[in-house]
């Protein structure tokens, strides 16, 4: 992605309280185009695909809703879903999602992400993991480490 308007609109929209209370960015002062390039780098290092790690965390969400509210176990990753109402849109203003957060922790590393449906669309379409210490950042070696 270029540093054009688009990116600059998008990053205006990422900060905090605007779509959501804690922003997109954590303490990360890179650009998003820094962030993705950096990340799409890991994933080539790592092997991942950002379409087949969305695909699996969209699983993890179809297998945790089915729980109500309770943890869903699968394999050794315990999954929670939230049920917060209403729509978050996407800041780079393609679409709105479920705010329904999802946390899925590993039960034997104790490791955990945490995610909405906006972080998968962000991650699978965007390849946009956000900011290095956003409670929502998909940081590629966690991604590969939990869906390993
Ligand atoms: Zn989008």
């Amino acid at each position: 992605m270029k540093n054009t308007g688009a990116e600059k609109n998008a990053r205006e929209r990422m900060r905090p309280g605007i779509i959501t209370a804690g922003g997109f960015f954590g303490s990360d002062d890179r650009t998003i185009a820094d962030i993705v390039q950096a990340d799409e780098e890991e994933f080539r290092r790592l092997d991942l695909d950002f379409e087949k790690v969305a695909a699996r965390l969209a699983e993890y969400r179809e297998t945790g809703s089915r729980g109500l509210g309770e943890p869903v176990t699968v394999g050794r990753k315990l999954v929670c879903t939230g049920d917060a109402r209403g729509l978050l849109p996407c800041p780079f203003g393609d679409g709105a999602f479920h705010k329904n957060s999802m946390e899925v922790s590993d039960t034997e590393t104790g490791e955990r992400l945490v995610l909405s449906d906006l972080s998968i669309h962000l991650l699978g379409i965007h390849h946009f993991l956000q900011g290095r210490g956003c409670e929502f950042r998909l940081d590629p070696e966690v991604l590969s480490r939990m869906l390993a």
